[in-house]
Order: structure tokens, then sequence, then C-alpha cells
């Protein structure tokens, strides 16, 4: 489903940020990407979606054997990327269910679709925001405006169910979370699981994968993945950290 190969990545002034890399992500597996702050795993992600800060210096971004890296953000969505970002932004004004609306017509248009009905979206939202267990009060406001830490969270899964990703990245979409809001995301998490998707979990803390289980876990450090394993690494890192691990010595 996604194929990154030795990705390396700027910023503006040409600050090396990704380093080379390599990530294969089959349709139907959960992977996470672990490892300490300023690594560079939110960069990935925002490289991944096209944002425009970041140039990519050398290496590929292949969504289903395609080339992406060459497209702009919007297309990119459309072509089925998502990315659930870690400090989700407000957009005061801007209704937040006419947004995901929107975001879905113009993903429907990119695929050649007529808009949705107003029936068919209505029952889409009602049976996410069921899942989320959102209530209506979040239909009539900006998009996350004034909403708490948890409930932007949860507002980032709401248009994950929406838009149905092919790649859905998912960054620190545990952390500030309590008990009942990490539970109700990963519930949203686990449903939105399927075949014909991949999914990317950043996260610091192994109580999110005793909920989503992932099929693999991967240790980014200084722009690189430097280990790989199955979901028992989760306990090695909680147990030892990061530094015990070999490979990006300069
Ligand atoms: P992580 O998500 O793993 O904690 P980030 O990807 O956010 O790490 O950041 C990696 C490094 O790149 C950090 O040193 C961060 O300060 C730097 N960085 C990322 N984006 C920018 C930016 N737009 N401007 C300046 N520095 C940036
Ligand atoms: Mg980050």
């Amino acid at each position: 489903m996604l194929s990154i190969k030795n990705l390396h990545a700027t910023l503006e002034d040409n600050t090396p940020i990704l380093n080379g890399v390599n990530l294969e992500i089959k349709s139907g597996e959960v992977h996470a990407i672990m490892g300490p702050n300023g690594a560079g795993k939110s960069t990935l992600s925002k490289v991944i979606s096209g944002h425009p800060s970041y140039q990519i210096t050398q290496g590929e971004i292949l969504l289903q054997g395609k080339n992406i890296a060459e497209l702009d953000i919007a297309a990119r969505a459309n072509a089925g990327i998502f990315i659930s970002m870690q400090y989700p932004i407000e957009i005061p004004g801007v209704n937040n269910i006419e947004f995901l609306r929107m975001a879905l017509d113009s993903k429907r248009a990119s695929q050649g679709l007529e808009k949705i009905s107003d029936s068919d979206f209505n029952s889409l939202i009602e049976k996410s925001m069921e899942l989320l267990e959102m209530d209506n009060r979040y239909t009539e406001r900006g998009v996350n405006e004034g909403f708490s830490g948890g409930e932007k969270k949860r507002n980032e899964i709401l248009q994950m169910a929406v838009l149905q990703p092919k790649i859905a990245f998912l960054d620190e979409t545990d952390s500030g979370l309590d008990i009942d809001a990490l539970r109700i995301v990963s519930k949203g998490i686990n449903a939105l699981r399927n075949q014909e998707r991949g999914i990317i979990l950043v996260t610091h803390y192994k109580r999110l994968l005793d909920y989503v289980k992932p099929d693999y876990i991967h240790v980014l450090r200084r722009g690189k993945i430097v280990l790989s394993g199955g979901a028992e690494l989760a306990d090695e890192l909680e147990a030892k950290g990061y530094d015990w691990i070999p490979g990006d010595e300069e």
C-alpha cells in the first residue's frame, strides 16, 4: 500500500531532518513508530502528506506503486493519504461537519463521483459520531473550536472515519487522553482497521499499543529507522528506553 524508499528530506534552509527512511506498509497492517522527541516522526507525516515546508532531496514515496512525491497536498489527500495531526488546529467559523462534507466531496470529485447525498452523509456522520461517542454539540461548532485536547483527537478519528483513507498516519493520537478517551479513540482506530487500509501509529506509550495491537514497531532516531520488530518490542522499549539501540552513530 505504502512504500517509502530511502527518503531524505530537509527544511527550507536545507537542514536535514529525514536521513534515509525505509518503510513498507501492506494493506491491512498497523505499524507503530516510536522514538525520542525530535527524531523526525511528525516530519515524516508532513513529508508524506506534502507539507510545503519540507523538501524531499532523495527517495520515493509510493502509494499503491505510484510515486506521490510530486503531487501537491490536496492531490495526495484525494489519493488516500490521511494525517491525524499531533497538534490539531482550530478553524473558527468553519463548521466542523460542513468541513468534513467538503473534504469528502472533494475526494469523491477526484474519483469522478457525484457529491454525497444528504441522507448518505447524515447516516455516515451519525454512525461515525456514535463510534467515537461524540454528541451533537460537535456538529454545530467550528473545526476543533474550543474542543478539549481529547475532543480534538477524537475529531481527528472522526475525519478518518468519514474520509476512509488508504493510509492513515496518526501522530500521537493518544497523547493527552484520559483513560476513557483513550479507550474510545482506540475503539475507533480498531473499527477502521481493515484489509483495504494501512495504519501508522506514532506513540510514546505502550498503553495505546495494548489497545491497538500493531503488526510491527519501528524506532525512528535522527531521521532514520534504527530498529524494527514485532509488537513485543514495545515491552523492551518501555523497559530499556532508546539509548541502547545502535545504528546511527555519526
Ligand atoms: P518528533 O515528531 O519525532 O518529535 P519532529 O519531526 O517534530 O520530531 O522534529 C524533528 C526535528 O526537526 C526537530 O529537531 C525539530 O525541531 C525540527 N523541525 C521540524 N520541523 C521544523 C520546522 N518547520 N522548522 C524548524 N525545525 C523543524
Ligand atoms: Mg512529533
